[in-house]
């Protein structure tokens, strides 16, 4: 264990799987306390159980929340207050792409709006209440804890590049997490409070693959891949740790695009 987190307490969102799953898997190695999240509670309890089998000396705890109200998103960060007396990594991961979202003449009211809520007013959220508890951070040099703290908001590759395969509401609530998330870097940089957001290219998760379920439809993206695949969410994970870590302790405000090269390609090769 290298403990690029040790004594960190770190909260994850959509922590059932994917990128959230991988991430408070990498997160405790590194040392940190983590609290799972997810709307599906038995997909963060075993997230959470793997942690406790693999780390025994950080603790995991699982947790239900809807990051889409902001009720829940609260009640997520004080439990980790109330469990661990802190929080220093906050990462807004959750996230839905929904089926029926498409152009601007097919999507509906009531499709946008959710998306809205989980993608964007659920990030909102997760940084109103993370920066709250992370001004109250004590700060204990014995343990490598400063005042302050990291939050990582997953954005999209979406967010800077249009897709020909449309799906407005979620790409509209990228951007809107892009934008948000450089200014709140700004208003909070001089509180020790970073905050970045982390653009994935396309990923081998349930999120994408669902939606991509016939090989023409995963073809038609390939192509557009210079490295000629899709990303592993263990890859976003560990941008993710350094975003977490005080590695990046000179980065705020970026958009962190770990896409395989997608969002500079032109032409990629045969
Ligand atoms: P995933 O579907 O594998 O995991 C997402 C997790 O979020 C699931 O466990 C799900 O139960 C949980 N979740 C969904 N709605 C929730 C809610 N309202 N409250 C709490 N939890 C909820 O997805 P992933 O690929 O790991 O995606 C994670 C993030 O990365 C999302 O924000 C997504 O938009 C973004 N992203 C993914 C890709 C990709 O290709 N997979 C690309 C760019 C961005």
């Amino acid at each position: 264990m290298s403990g690029r987190l040790q004594n960190r307490v770190a909260l994850i969102t959509g922590a059932g799987g994917g990128i959230g799953l991988e991430s408070s898997i990498l997160f405790a190695q590194e040392g940190a306390h983590v609290l799972l999240v997810d709307i599906k509670l038995e997909a963060a309890e075993k997230g959470a159980a793997l942690i406790k089998e693999r780390y025994p000396n950080v603790s995991a705890i699982a947790l239900k929340a809807d990051v889409g109200k902001e009720e829940d998103v609260k009640a997520a960060v004080d439990k980790a207050i109330k469990e661990f007396g802190r929080l220093d990594v906050m990462f807004n991961n959750a996230g839905i792409m929904h089926p029926e979202d498409d152009n601007a003449l097919n999507t509906e009211e009531k499709i946008w709006d959710l998306t809205m809520q989980i993608n964007l007013k659920g990030v909102w959220w997760g940084c109103k209440y993370a920066i709250t508890a992370m001004r109250q951070n004590p700060t204990d040099e014995t343990k490598g804890l400063h005042a302050g703290g990291s939050i990582i908001n997953t954005a999209s590759f979406v967010a800077v590049r249009g897709a020909a395969t449309p799906q407005l509401a979620y790409t509209a609530s990228k951007g809107a997490v892009l934008a948000m998330t450089r200014e709140l870097a700004m208003v909070h940089a001089r509180e020790g409070i970073r905050i970045n957001s982390l653009c994935p290219g396309p990923l081998k998760t349930p999120l994408l693959m669902d939606f991509l379920n016939t090989q023409e439809k995963r073809d038609r993206r390939l192509v557009h891949l210079p490295m000629g695949r899709f990303g592993e969410a263990v890859e976003l994970a560990r941008a993710a740790l350094f975003l977490a870590s005080d590695d990046s302790s000179y980065v705020t405000g970026t958009d962190f695009l770990v896409d395989g090269g997608l969002s500079n390609a032109y032409v990629t090769a045969l």
